[in-house]
């Protein structure tokens, strides 16, 4: 795990990226087509517009040709012919100027060309066989090719276009045919006539018309820009609304995604840290038992506050929101950049790990993530520590669904809980049992002291240096009526959870002053006291009532508080151990040398006594470091007037060690077990 970000919404923005890019792929080729589309048609306008104006062009040209066959036809029946009939009128080659004679009909037809030369429009008939007078006109290679082509069909069109004096001209000739008897007679009769066997159908010249068609391309040039002009214009509105409408959909989708992502936000995070809530967590990890493609975690962590409760209590709720937020930061440097944070409620938290692991560097980072839960807060002010207890269940391998790996992180954050807190447990499947059976101690627990299956034993301390007993702690056992007597430490941590310690508490300060009552008036009686009874507002009260309800002097009473609870460095704890002082009753610090031990606190507050932690004595002798240790307690100690009990001593050895190093006093099962009051010899007098 290293720095951390946290998933918002680990899927729904690649989606919509990939829709857009989606889109604009599409709009892109739609695009492209167009542009496409308008270039090849831009290029092939121009050459269609020409095709189509040479074909107007070729028509026009057909047209003149027939219309001046027809007229020639009608001409050659209807004039020639009765000229020739009448021999009024001589047909010539060369009629101008002579009264008598009119045009032949070739000469009609160049005359007519002649005219309609002035329109650029020029029309020839030519031959191979001409007439004298035409004798210097060749035939050039069109008229050849066509002359030659109409041998085979006389009635197709041969046609060209080609530049002639810097005009374009397009050239268009079909066969002249002998159509009447006539012409057929005239053709071989004359006698300047160069052929004589014609027959009626013969080709008898080439009839062309050429015409300047630059106009017809003009024009059409003209027509194709005006429609490409008019192609672009419309390609380019086409384009822009296109690009109108992709950009305002887009907008708007866009729009409407972050008001959802806004909303989807709200509806799945946390507003004071800023995390995902039980909802998201849970969709997250139903995804992944679903689909298998879909990112699959590791593990999940449940994680609790500890003392979160004394935070609200005693700071507010102002320091209670900075403890969570201060919370969520820490766990969100230490998750992986793909893991799942979340806020379940109140002080739990989850972390649904991505990065996979082995179980046991699972546990050694949940482990790490305790310690760092454990570092001290500043908020308004104060300064405090809380803690976390971690659960930790391995995804599919403790739970197939989502149900079964809360439940088995939860068992898991419960065995914690129950170890003492501040601990990383992972889930083994034991737990099920060890939860049923704290469950069902938890509701025992409930009608407990009414039944009165509460006692208590007492162990000796004893001083070093006057071998007597100075002092009997008071420790608490469960005689309950089926499992038989239980231990505190099996059932004080459920105490502490569900708050019964407190009754229980008053019912252990009650008895033990009373029990304190009956024996030698110059021993004490030492209760301990769980850091939630201290936080506990009835605290001072619930010692005066044990006070008078016994009638135990104040100073024979001691009360054993833990060393986690100086941490807390917090004006209410210094002030509830300051009213404890001032009722006369002394404080011991329980199992020193197993917490933080900064010894700095040790002069801010009201301590008597120093309790060595069994720990170390019971590595007297087998390490110089306990020894090391154990000396610098006492010198410490000493330094501050302070009073010292090493804890758990077993041996000889190890009361001898601690009588070398200067030890106050003894406890231990070597010194005496924890025992019925009765049991100790200690019995002055009756209990009233
Ligand atoms: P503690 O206050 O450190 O109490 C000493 C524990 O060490 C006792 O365990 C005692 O039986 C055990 N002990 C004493 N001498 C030796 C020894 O030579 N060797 C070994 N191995 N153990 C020894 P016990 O009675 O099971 O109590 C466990 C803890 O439960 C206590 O630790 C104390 O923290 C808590 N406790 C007991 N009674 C009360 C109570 O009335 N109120 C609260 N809040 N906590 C209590
Ligand atoms: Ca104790
Ligand atoms: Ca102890």
């Amino acid at each position: 795990m290293g720095a951390a970000t946290q998933n918002a919404k680990p899927y729904a923005n690649s989606k919509a990226t990939s829709r857009f890019a989606t889109v604009r792929v599409l709009v892109f080729s739609t695009i492209l087509l167009i542009l496409g589309g308008i270039t090849v048609v831009s290029l092939a306008i121009p050459r269609a517009m020409q095709d189509a104006a040479l074909e107007a062009a070729l028509q026009g040209n057909l047209e003149i040709i027939n219309q001046v066959k027809l007229m020639r036809g009608y001409y050659t029946q209807n004039v020639v012919a009765r000229a020739l009939q009448t021999n009024t009128l001589k047909p010539s080659m060369n009629h101008h100027g002579k009264s008598d004679e009119i045009p032949l009909p070739a000469t009609l037809v160049k005359d007519l060309s002649a005219l309609m030369a002035k329109r650029d429009t020029n029309l020839s008939l030519v031959s191979p066989y001409p007439w004298p007078h035409r004798a210097d006109r060749k035939m050039d290679e069109f008229e050849t090719e066509a002359w030659s082509a109409f041998q085979v069909d006389p009635d197709m069109v041969f046609t060209r276009h080609e530049f002639k004096n810097g005009q374009r001209v397009l050239r268009v000739a079909v066969a002249d045919r002998l159509t009447t008897k006539t012409c057929v007679d005239c053709h071989n009769t004359d006698p300047l006539s160069v052929k004589r066997d014609w027959v009626l159908g013969d080709v008898r010249a080439v009839f062309e018309a050429t015409r300047v068609i630059d106009t017809y391309f003009a024009s059409a040039d003209r027509r194709s820009r005006m429609i490409i002009i008019a192609l672009i214009i419309g390609a380019v509105l086409s384009i822009a609304v296109l690009l109108f409408f992709t950009i305002l959909i887009e907008r708007r989708t866009r729009a409407k995604e972050k008001a959802d992502e806004q909303a989807y936000f709200l509806a799945e995070h946390d507003g004071l840290t800023g995390l995902t809530n039980r909802a998201h967590l849970c969709a997250s990890m139903d995804l992944a038992f679903q689909d298998i493609n879909a990112p699959q975690p590791a593990a999940l962590m449940l994680i609790d506050l500890d003392k979160f409760k004394q935070v609200n209590d005693n700071f507010g709720h102002g320091a209670g929101d900075i403890t969570l937020i201060e919370a969520a930061k820490r766990m969100r440097d230490f998750a992986g950049p793909n893991d799942l944070l979340a806020r379940l409620g109140g002080d739990e938290f989850a972390i649904l790990c991505m990065d996979s692991a082995s179980a046991k560097a699972m546990h050694t980072l949940g482990e790490q993530l305790c310690a760092r839960m454990a570092e001290p807060i500043e908020a308004n002010g104060a300064r405090f520590t809380i803690g976390a207890s971690i659960g930790i269940a391995r995804f599919r391998e403790d739970g197939g669904n989502t149900t079964d790996l809360l439940l088995a992180a939860d068992l898991a954050l419960y065995s914690a809980k129950g170890n003492g807190r501040g601990k990383a447990c992972l889930f083994n499947p034991e737990m099920n049992a060890a939860v049923l059976h704290r469950r069902a101690l938890e509701a025992d627990m409930l009608g407990a002291l009414a039944r009165d299956e509460f006692i208590l034993h007492y162990q000796p301390i004893v001083s070093l240096r006057t071998g007597q007993i100075i002092k009997i702690e008071a420790l608490l056992r469960w005689n309950h009526p089926v499992r038989g007597m239980i231990s505190p430490a099996e059932f004080i941590p459920i105490a502490e959870d569900n708050g019964l310690i407190v009754p229980i508490g008053a019912w252990v300060a009650r008895t033990a002053t009373k029990a304190a009552t009956t024996i030698d008036p110059s021993i004490t009686v030492a209760i301990n006291l769980s850091p939630v009874q201290i936080g506990h507002d009835t605290l001072l009260g619930m010692l005066e009532d044990a006070l008078e309800f016994s009638g135990l002097p104040a100073h024979r009473l001691e009360v054993e508080i833990t060393e986690s609870l100086m941490m807390q460095n917090d004006g209410k704890t210094l002030s509830r151990l300051e009213g404890v002082r001032k009722l006369g009753i002394k404080t011991s610090l329980d199992d020193f040398g197993t917490g933080y031990s900064c010894l700095s606190y040790l002069q801010n507050y009201p301590v008597n006594c120093v309790k060595i932690d069994r720990s170390f004595v019971q590595q007297l002798g087998q390490t110089e470091s306990s020894r090391s240790i154990i000396r610098a307690i006492i010198a410490l100690a000493n330094a501050l007037d302070m009073d010292t009990v090493a804890e758990g001593v077993e041996t000889e050895l190890q009361l001898k060690e601690l009588h070398k190093l200067g030890c106050g006093n003894v406890q231990g099962y070597l010194l005496g077990r924890p025992k019925p009051i009765e049991a100790l010899g200690l019995i002055v007098q009756q209990a009233a």
